[in-house]
């Protein structure tokens, strides 16, 4: 059988040792974990995250890697040890396999629904403890505001979680090499205490994207749309920010301290 990488399958297999072992001890997997691995590809992370002790539930798209895994991981999974289901992750009911325990989500990611992944399992209710994932570095670099501007993206893994930066991995550790260079983040701390309910976050949301809608803008000229814009200004005053300013230079602090005001009235 040919495993040859498919590009729509967004595969770029791992060859970097040091990447693989930051991608294990970034989020500090040991033996008792259950780690959720997306894409196991030929298992190059599945292999030493099984080594750690840790129990691995693996969802692969495609099923000539899931048949490959199934002869080179035989043991694993008959002991159990390795849960590899063959479904898009992206489909996946989370609960039906953690069985709402805490489980961590390490994985290489196919670049084409990083933004849909980390969406997904970040609000989920059963939303992992952290999360380490390889992804484009520019994406990296925008969740962890490296240039100090915040974005929908940034925002919407600040509200649950703490995204760190870890390190590059240069285009040539993947074969075949991408067009661009990656970088592991990983998202600690993961939980809800900012939108405790679905309410909250709908509302956390509405005002981000609202304020987000033209990055040219002043953010109080796109919120304008949500509530009249003397209702913005007088928030922004109370909180010591410029009504000039836009919504990409607000830091996080200040922006759940701006929807607290926008749930209380
Ligand atoms: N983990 C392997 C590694 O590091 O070498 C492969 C990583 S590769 C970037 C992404 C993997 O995700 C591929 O094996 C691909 O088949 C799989 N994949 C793509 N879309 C998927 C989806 N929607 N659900 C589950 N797996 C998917």
């Amino acid at each position: 059988m040919s495993l040859e990488a498919k590009k729509s399958l967004g595969q770029n297999f791992l060859k970097s040792k040091k990447a693989i072992s930051a991608m294990i001890s970034a989020p500090e997997i040991s033996r008792g974990d259950i780690v959720v691995e997306i894409g196991p590809g030929k298992g190059a992370l599945t292999r030493p995250l099984l080594e750690t002790g840790a129990t691995v539930i693996a969802f692969e798209l495609d099923q000539r890697m899931v048949g490959y895994l199934k002869e080179e991981f035989t043991e694993y999974i008959d002991n159990k040890k390795l849960i590899l289901v063959h479904q898009d992750v992206l489909e996946v009911d989370i609960k039906e396999f953690t069985k709402g325990k805490p489980y961590k989500v390490v994985a290489n990611i196919p670049y084409y629904i990083t933004n849909l992944i980390v969406r997904n399992f970040l609000s989920n209710v059963y939303q992992p403890t952290a999360m380490c994932l390889l992804i484009q570095k520019e994406v990296a670099e925008r969740i962890v505001s490296r240039d100090g501007k915040e974005s929908i993206l940034s925002l919407s893994v600040k509200i649950f979680g703490d995204p760190k930066y870890i390190a590059k991995v240069a285009r040539q550790y993947f074969s075949p090499s991408p067009k661009v260079d990656s970088a592991i983040i990983l998202i600690s701390d993961i939980n809800r205490q900012y939108v405790p309910n679905s309410k909250d976050e709908e509302e956390f949301f509405e005002v981000i994207k609202a304020a987000f809608a033209q990055k040219r803008k002043q953010a109080i000229k796109n919120l304008s749309k949500l509530k009249p814009r003397s209702y913005w200004e007088e928030i922004f005053n109370s909180l010591d920010l410029e009504k000039k300013v836009r919504a990409e230079d607000i830091t996080f602090q200040k922006w759940l301290q701006i929807v607290d005001k926008y749930n209380e009235n």
